[in-house]
């Protein structure tokens, strides 16, 4: 059976490239039939921070990504320490007490400039006990090549030459990444880890230590890097990039998993997944190996897709998050859940974001609407004497039932031959007394959603 994880540092909020990461993982737990892992990896206690585990967790959640084991490393450190002593017992791991100012000195005096921390086995051979501001460091041994299959680029060979004698625990007590991480996806039984391409070093480190440790080596994928449409790498600076900054934008979280799930996979040429058909199609052959480029305007027309795809109930779950989230307040009818399931349904499809369809329809949910441009231009043109009479006709007809199908649909019809006017211009007409827009989904649908306040509308004066 296949097991993923994914593994964030909680020193930030959830952005676009590490989501990308969660979700290849989840969806090819998934797609197995599998398990997926939630591993924080708060090891770094300085940088670490409670908070952004708790925001990476809601995003996780907000997109639907549920997982089936749930770790900290900070609560497993004597696991770590345990495999440590394990390893320097063994001869495979050492204590050290040089300090980084020591390692710059005796590099520059050999004339290294350019790794200068790269570490020269000082300590290796001499047997040191632990001591204050001791770290232990892995031997890396004889120097030979480290080669992997990855799923995504092929093999891979790095030598040793290009390592050190890395640190697997440092002088203030807690394990290294490298090091951890290796411990963890061992004894979580993790079988395929895909992660982003700049991890490709750390998989060398950490097969050194899953041979020393004697445990079997997972399957590994390193995804290619997500670049913005300018071709600098997406960058947490231009701020668009956290998951949260998409959710008070009004984006669908099965819009955004889809379009992220499309930045270094392909299905073909398919763009629109509804969650199960991804699920079913995501495979790790199809994983790209070029740089995926993150598009805005692409995202948008992704959820535009959404917005009319998804179940009403799942649209109206992400708008009510979405409203808390932006702290809007449901205004006049919105807050009846009836009407506002109406509302939603007749209104979404014409709505790229959960913001649009908010905005559009305030004026279908407050008596404060007002024309709006197009509509005030328009409007004159529709005001003949003819046409006026046709109108209160119409309006007749419309309040008299309480049915908004195709008989009333019929009689506005006989009204305006009647008044020989055009059918399209009535509708219009009532379309801009009703909406203050000259445009809206169709009339019959609008009449039904604004029927508890049609005769104030009908009669009001614009
Ligand atoms: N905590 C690491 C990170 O956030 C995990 C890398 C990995 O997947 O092994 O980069």
């Amino acid at each position: 059976m296949q097991k993923l994880r994914f593994a964030p540092s909680p020193t930030g909020q959830l952005h676009l490239g590490s989501a990308r990461t969660a979700i290849f993982n989840w969806l090819y737990a998934k797609h197995t039939g599998g398990k997926f892992v939630l591993r924080i990896e708060d090891t770094d206690l300085s940088r670490s921070q409670e908070e952004y585990t708790a925001s990476i967790i809601k995003d996780m959640q907000w997109m639907g990504m549920d997982y089936d084991e749930f770790y900290k490393q900070s609560e497993r450190f004597p696991i770590y320490k345990s495999y440590i002593d394990k390893l320097v017992a063994e001869g495979k791991a050492y204590h050290c007490q040089c300090t980084k100012d020591d390692l710059i000195k005796r590099n520059q005096s050999r004339g290294i400039y350019d790794e200068v921390t790269k570490y020269d086995g000082h300590c290796r051979d001499k047997n040191l006990q632990p001591g204050p501001g001791t770290v232990v460091r892995v031997n890396i041994g004889p120097e030979r090549d480290i080669i992997f299959k990855d799923v995504v680029k092929g093999r891979i060979a790095i030598n040793t030459k290009e390592l050190d004698d890395f640190v697997l625990w440092k002088s203030d007590g807690s394990p290294t990444y490298n090091f951890a991480v290796v411990i963890d996806d061992s004894l979580m039984g993790i079988t395929t880890i895909l992660r982003g391409e700049d991890h490709i070093s750390n998989t060398a480190k950490q097969i050194i230590l899953y041979e020393y440790l004697g445990f079997p080596i997972p399957t590994f994928g390193h995804l290619p890097m997500v670049f913005d449409t300018d071709r600098t790498p997406l960058s947490k600076r231009k701020g668009s990039t956290n998951i949260e900054y998409y959710r008070k934008q009004g984006i669908l979280p099965e819009a955004l998993l889809n379009y992220i799930a499309r930045l270094g996979w392909s299905h073909g040429n398919d763009e629109i997944f509804m969650l199960e058909d991804l699920i079913k199609v995501f495979d790790i052959t199809h994983l790209n190996k070029s740089n995926a480029v993150y598009d805005e305007k692409k995202m948008i027309w992704v959820n535009s897709k959404h917005m009319k795809l998804e179940p009403l109930h799942k649209v109206l779950k992400a708008f009510e998050i979405y409203l808390e989230d932006t702290g809007q307040v449901k205004v006049g009818r919105m807050q009846d859940n009836a009407w506002l399931s109406q509302a939603v349904d007749l209104l979404r499809s014409r709505s790229d974001t959960l913001a649009d369809l908010y905005r559009d329809m305030i004026p279908y949910a407050t008596e404060e609407y007002e024309l709006d441009e197009k509509a005030r231009e328009l409007l004159p043109s529709l005001c003949t004497d003819t046409l006026e009479k046709a109108y209160q006709e119409a309006v007749h007809f419309i309040l008299e039932t309480s049915s908004y199908d195709a008989t009333l649909e019929a009689a506005l019809r006989q009204v305006a031959e009647k008044h020989t006017v055009a059918f399209k211009d009535l509708i219009q007409r009532i379309r801009i007394q009703l909406t203050g827009r000259t445009v809206s989904p169709d009339i019959l649908s609008v009449m039904r959603l604004l029927s508890p306040v049609l005769k104030q509308r009908l009669s009001k004066k614009l």
